[in-house]
């Protein structure tokens, strides 16, 4: 989503633009998100509440975060970082910095909507996120005056208020939320091939490849590929999701970056079920978001390896909760190419990686949007055009900087 959002706003002021992308669809995390585009995305993974599930965490016994531990070592600098972040102060520093980008991300999304004649992709749903009890409700307060404190709009919902935006979710849940200004994407992949196609149709290029350095001599940027390719250009855009890390680091920067795997599976309703808008069971910790006239149900985060070998341990769990939530034909998994794998390219603090590079004045760097790529891409894609065309952003990126990892 970031990378063809940049591509298509350079092309829109005049750029002429080469995608070197290996053009493996299913590898992106674009592709197998929830959907989801809400104004109220300004939290960060990285929270108070950690510390509480701590240990539940580190011993693999919450589905909302997994750890791969062979893959600890790759995962150390990450998590230190992350727990430092993992208070209020910083939880609230964070959403004040992420509110100017993601209030963008609907209206970025319209105007590419219209460019791409994709309108009728964009549902006016709202998102609905489901409390178990009480307890867990209440625990949601700080969060809530964090939407107040940035006026973003939401409702509290009680039993019979769920029932009546979704009247077939299981009657358990007696309290939610819901954000009626949230849009969502039934079929994102779907949204990235048509960018694409308008991409080519403006006389964008595409060489398939898979990056491996980048390097900047005098006005010319170089550009080499696993398989020998090189390319040059005025500007480049690094934006290859949780990949850029390894690219920025050849390029001798150290941003911390992770991948926060996620799953997801296809169900069918059983006959006469509907489901209105992508819902959140906080408790169960999955997503379900309408798809294709059944449900695309959506895992918590695992921490781990991008190509390391999959586990379907979440997707399996969150099968079995969905399943007392909302009247589905659970399938069978039986092996992992029935499932979907991808990973948010995450940051400890929750924050994106936008602006740039400082050693290298024509890079630009576009990556690390984590939970919210799907949303904040077009966002993004606007601002790198801006960075490359020399205009002053429409707000100060001071905050998406590279080097705030240096100490
Ligand atoms: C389960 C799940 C649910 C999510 N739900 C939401 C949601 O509801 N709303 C939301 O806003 N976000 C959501 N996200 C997050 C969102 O999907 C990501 O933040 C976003 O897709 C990241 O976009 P990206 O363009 O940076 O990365 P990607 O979509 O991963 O794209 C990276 C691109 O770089 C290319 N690439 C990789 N390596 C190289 C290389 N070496 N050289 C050249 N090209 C390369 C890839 O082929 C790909 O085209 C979710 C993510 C997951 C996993």
């Amino acid at each position: 989503m970031v990378g063809i959002a940049a591509a298509i706003a350079l092309q829109k002021r005049g750029h002429r633009v080469l995608i070197i992308d290996p053009g493996k669809s299913l590898e992106r995390a674009s592709y197998g998100n929830a959907g989801v585009i809400s104004p109220a995305s300004i939290l960060p993974m990285a929270s108070p509440g950690i510390w509480s599930k701590l240990f539940e965490y580190a011993t693999n016994r919450n589905d909302g975060l997994r750890l791969r531990y062979r893959d600890s070592l790759y995962l150390l600098g990450w998590a230190r970082r992350f727990l430092a972040a993992s208070n209020e102060s910083a939880k609230a520093k964070t959403a004040a910095q992420l509110q100017p980008l993601v209030s963008q991300a609907i209206g970025a999304h319209r105007a590419l909507a219209q460019t791409l004649g994709t309108q009728s992709y964009l549902k006016d749903s709202g998102w609905l996120r489901l409390y178990p009890n009480e307890s867990s409700y209440q625990a949601s307060l700080p969060e809530r005056q964090l939407f107040d404190r940035h006026k973003i709009r939401y409702q509290l919902v009680d039993a019979p208020g769920i029932q009546a935006l979704e009247p077939h979710l299981s009657k358990r849940f007696s309290r939610g939320i819901f954000f009626p200004d949230a849009l969502s994407i039934e079929q994102p992949g779907e949204l990235i091939q048509r960018a694409w196609e308008l991409f080519l149709q403006l006389g964008g290029q595409h060489a398939a490849g898979r990056v491996t350095d980048i390097q900047q001599h005098d006005n010319k940027v170089l550009v080499a590929t696993q398989d020998k390719q090189q390319f040059t250009a005025s500007h480049v855009v690094l934006s290859a999701g949780v990949h850029s890390a390894a690219i920025a680091k050849r390029m001798g920067y150290r941003i911390p970056m992770v991948a926060e795997r996620g799953y997801h599976i296809h169900c069918n309703f059983q006959s006469g079920v509907t489901l209105n808008r992508p819902v959140n069971d906080v408790g169960g910790a999955y997503v379900m978001a309408p798809n294709n006239n059944g449900i695309r149900l959506l895992t918590g985060v695992e921490l781990a390896k991008p190509n390391s070998p999959p586990n379907l341990h979440q997707i399996q769990q969150v099968l079995q909760t969905a399943a007392n939530t909302l009247p589905i034909k659970p399938p069978t998994i039986r092996s992992s190419q029935q499932i979907w794998m991808g990973s948010r390219p995450s940051t400890p603090d929750g924050l994106p990686i936008i602006g740039r590079a400082s050693r290298h004045s024509r890079v630009i760097f576009a990556f690390g949007h984590g939970h919210i790529g799907l949303s904040t891409g077009p966002v993004t894609g606007e601002l790198v055009a801006d960075l490359i065309n020399q205009q002053t952003p429409l707000f100060s990126l001071n905050a998406f900087r590279a080097d705030r990892f240096q100490h």
